[in-house]
């Protein structure tokens, strides 16, 4: 088979004006970047706010291998299947950072026949979104060190001060950094540190916001530290909203590309979803629904993570209710969480399946707790054996929970037929029993959303908290705070925060370092483990196989 960059090379791309027609969009909302991606205004959402929603799909998945497991592909795939059932659909994805496009992971626009293109724009530039919210992100900082530089009217102390830059790219070196060194002019010294832009503050509120005023709002209320005398200052006391807003202005719009087969997709907002909330924004997915009658959208890593999220803070601030939920499984991901090493896990082993399979049990019966109905898609790999894919799903008979497989990697949306008509199937059937409810109340502290996570979806036993940690809530709560949505930071790799600890793990103690809150995206932070917001390259970077001809096509991406 081709490479993914060599098939995205070679699909037949419509215009993006015949896309946007194709979806019954008026040109007036419509603005090209270039013939293959556009903005939509957001007078377009305005136009249709009378018009029915359609059904929402959530893609998820079980812990993955640090090669993903394919749900971005799964998702496209469906999407394209959508359309060969006679059904017309939408995807709303992420868009891709820097970071993993240099890093292990690759690009962030599907695999194989399941692909949104132009994959090679995606995954860099694409429409400038991430460069606007890195610059908005630095512009608050610069603001915030010449403030200091100025005389430090408002007398930030300048050993606490939270709002971090941020750079989209894996860089370690970055992660804790002293400025201000050289003297009198060249500013006050301190410590800082980068953040990775996909898990910035700004990234989230661009995602979360619901339009320009509440973008503006938003940035405003962005906690940046306290005085000498412990007083909080926001953005809006350095007078950083209007400029931030004005960066932000074009990023705020949903971009709309097409899949290799030209089926709708828009991509909107990128934060992982490891370190940050992990799904694209709010405005996009409600555009989406306007658009089609089925949209289908990706959450991060596995359902402990990105869906735990989308469920528990985008679908409760958007006013989301998802149809069905679609847990995304690998046969390779579940002989790693039976304790294969990542070199192995192409060969048959049904010790190590029967092992890890109780890894999809526990995502399966975490996304039931949501109220909504669970289909399982086994994104079959070359290598998986008849064997293997029995077993697997004689466990999903067993759990009475609905199962497809998918080979839209190898056939695009043809292979994914069955999936789409399982899942419409299944919305249809459940439509009556089908009723979202998050896991936690609003009206809750901290700490009882924090357990309700833990012991639910981690299935911790018990949940510990550094004194840090537990001064930062007190800080939280007496802010007015202490009710928002938690928003964990936690390996993908386990259930549990030990990125070692595979399969199905029980009665561990989650470990809650630091706590902090993004005031402007209202969630709190909770770290936990060992993860960190700014992550570094590998031994072997993707970056050294990329490269141009001298023809300017891009060579490497994958
Ligand atoms: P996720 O969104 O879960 O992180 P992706 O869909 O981005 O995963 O897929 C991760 C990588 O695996 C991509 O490079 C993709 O091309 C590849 N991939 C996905 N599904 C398959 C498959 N069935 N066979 C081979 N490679 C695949
Ligand atoms: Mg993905």
């Amino acid at each position: 088979m081709l490479s993914d960059i060599k098939i995205a090379q070679q699909a037949k791309m419509k215009p993006i004006m015949q896309i946007a027609e194709d979806l019954q969009i008026n040109e007036q909302y419509v603005e090209p970047y270039g013939r293959y991606k556009c903005k939509l205004d957001h007078a377009l959402f305005d136009s249709l706010k009378d018009k029915a929603d359609g059904k929402l799909i959530l893609v998820t998945a079980i812990n993955p291998t640090p090669a993903g497991e394919g749900k971005t592909t799964t998702t496209v795939g469906l999407g394209q299947a959508m359309k060969k059932i006679g059904k017309n659909a939408i995807i709303a994805l992420r868009e891709p950072s820097l970071g993993p496009v240099f890093g292990i992971k690759g690009g962030a626009a599907g695999g194989g026949y399941a692909q949104v293109v132009p994959m090679e724009d995606i995954n860099l530039h694409f429409t400038g979104d991430m460069h606007a919210i890195t610059a908005a992100n630095n512009l608050l900082s610069a603001l915030v060190d010449n403030h200091l530089q100025q005389g430090n009217a408002l007398s930030l102390d300048p050993r606490r001060i939270l709002f971090k830059r941020c750079l989209d790219m894996n860089d370690r070196a970055l992660r804790n950094v002293t400025i201000g060194l050289g003297g009198k002019l060249n500013g006050i010294p301190r410590e800082d540190g980068f953040q990775i832009t996909v898990a910035s503050e700004i990234m989230a509120i661009l995602c979360l916001a619901t339009d320009l005023a509440d973008l503006k709002e938003r940035l405003a209320s962005i906690l940046v530290g306290y005085t000498y005398d412990n007083r909080p200052l926001f953005a809006r006391d350095f007078k950083a909203e209007g400029a931030m807003t004005a960066l932000l202005k074009d990023a705020l719009k949903p971009n709309l590309v097409q899949t290799l087969e030209n089926t709708p997709a828009i991509m909107h907002g990128g934060p992982f979803a490891n370190i940050a909330h992990g799904c694209n924004s709010i405005t996009a997915t409600k555009l989406a629904l306007k658009l089609a009658d089925y949209t289908i959208t990706e959450a991060g890593f596995g359902s402990d993570l990105g869906a735990e999220k989308f469920l528990d803070i985008k679908c409760r601030f958007g006013n989301l209710h998802p149809d069905c939920i679609v847990v995304v499984a690998t046969i390779r991901a579940l002989k790693y969480n039976g304790g294969v090493d990542k070199a192995h896990v192409a060969e048959e082993n049904m010790d190590a399946l029967k092992a890890g399979i109780k890894n999809l049990g526990a995502h399966i019966d975490n996304m039931r707790l949501y109220g909504v109905p669970v289909v399982v898609a086994i994104n079959r790999f070359l290598t998986d054996t008849d064997e293997e894919v029995r077993f697997v799903s004689s466990y999903c008979a067993e759990k009475q929970v609905e199962c497809a497989y998918s080979e839209v990697f190898a056939k695009g949306g043809e292979g994914g037929i069955e999936l789409a008509e399982t899942v419409c199937r299944v919305i249809e059937e459940n439509a009556e029993t089908t009723h979202f409810a998050p896991i936690y109340e609003d009206d809750t502290t901290v700490y009882e959303k924090m357990d309700a996570i833990a012991k639910k979806i981690y299935h911790a036993g018990d949940v510990s908290y550094t004194p840090a940690a537990k001064r930062a809530i007190r800080e939280i709560e007496s802010l007015g705070m202490g009710n928002y949505p938690v928003c964990v930071a936690k390996t993908q790799y386990s259930l549990s925060d030990d990125p070692t600890l595979l399969g199905a793990p029980e009665g561990f103690t989650l470990n809650v370092r630091d706590v902090r809150v993004n005031a402007g995206a209202r969630f709190i932070v909770a770290y936990t483990g060992t993860i960190v917001t700014m992550p570094g390259l590998p031994k072997v970077p993707a970056a050294e196989r990329i490269d141009v001809t001298e023809d300017g096509v891009i060579e490497g991406l994958f």
